[in-house]
């Protein structure tokens, strides 16, 4: 269990973290989102240790970091964006390493194995760092967090720079991993926490602007509804003026894929509004034919865009 209260950081004249307190329950798996310098890698260096708080608690476990950093460090385990492996070394020599660094006590061999297995490393324990692929070297960083078994695992951009199928298998395995242990996964790609966490907390300007179930966030917090419309004509500036004069038209922009001689936009409603008829209206008495209309599912990117933009707080 993580628990952040009332927790603030300020640099010089500049608030990173501004009074924020969210607790993750064991078992849970967060997302942690906002955009760049909105806070993310300042809150995972005060809870980690890293970094002292101008003001407010952080509690690993029971064990407050700033009191007592050394048993709160031991239960947790970080994979920072740059994980700080020795190249030099084999899988195996870095992961006993790790184990003396942080004094682990479970009998050393059985808890290796284990964790090799956990991670799929076992077939590459006895091979030198350097010559592992991006994805294998990004399993032993997950490996080295996981030395100690410690509770709390902490992941900041974890599959930034891999090719598709070593995403999903990384995803794959910190999904496992949450069964076992409280995670806070920290990214900006957005269906990164759609595959994976089961708790999204977006945070902007060091303070929280979303924080629900991932699924519920996709449900309520944007409140819009968004569509793809087709109109027969190849005029697309007059497409988005017509569009966007409808009543309850939130936002209309243009789409990649237009068919030739038409003119696609995607437009975004207010969800009070049911804009289908206006628009139909709207376009037949202006001699523009809506040719097509389908419902396009919001993702957390609009959703995210949208939170951030705005400020708002939820
Ligand atoms: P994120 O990880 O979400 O991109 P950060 O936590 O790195 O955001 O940064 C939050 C804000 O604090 C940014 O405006 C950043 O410039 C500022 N900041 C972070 N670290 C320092 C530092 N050591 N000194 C001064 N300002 C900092």
């Amino acid at each position: 269990m993580i628990e952040i209260i009332g927790v603030t950081k300020v640099f010089g004249n500049k608030t990173a973290v501004d009074n924020l307190t969210f607790t993750v329950a064991d078992g849970e798996i967060m997302g942690f989102l906002g955009p760049n310098g909105a806070g993310k890698s300042t809150t995972m260096n005060i809870l980690t240790g890293y970094l002292s708080a101008t003001s407010g608690k952080a509690i690993i476990n029971g064990t407050d970091v700033f009191e007592d950093p050394k048993k709160a460090k031991e239960n947790i385990g970080f994979l920072p964006e740059q994980p700080p492996l020795y190249q030099d070394m084999t899988v195996l020599e870095y992961l006993k390493f790790v184990y003396e660094l942080r004094g682990a006590t479970l009998p050393r061999k059985a808890h290796l194995d284990e964790i090799c297995e956990m991670t799929g490393i076992g077939g590459v324990k006895n091979r030198v760092i350097k010559n592992l692929s991006k994805g294998y070297r990004q399993r032993v960083g997950i490996a080295q967090a996981l030395v100690g078994d410690p509770k709390v695992l902490i992941f900041d951009e974890p599959t930034v720079g891999l090719d598709p199928n070593q995403i999903v298998e990384i995803r794959a395995l910190i999904k496992k991993l949450g069964k076992k242990h409280t995670v806070i996964l920290s990214t900006h790609i957005l269906s990164e926490v759609q595959a994976v966490c089961n708790r999204i907390l977006i945070i902007n300007k060091g303070k929280i602007v979303a924080d629900s179930p991932t699924g519920d966030l996709l449900k309520n917090t944007a409140g819009a509804l968004k569509y793809r419309a087709v109109l027969a004509t190849r005029d697309m500036k007059d497409a988005l003026r017509l569009v966007s004069s409808v009543d309850g038209v939130v936002s209309v922009v243009p789409d990649e894929k237009s068919e030739e001689g038409m003119s696609a936009v995607i437009l975004e409603s207010d969800p009070s509004v049911d804009v289908r008829p206006g628009l139909f209206r709207t376009l037949a008495s202006k001699d523009v034919p809506l040719v097509g209309l389908e419902n396009v599912s919001l993702t957390l990117e609009d959703i995210f865009a949208r939170l951030t933009l705005s400020g708002e707080v939820k």
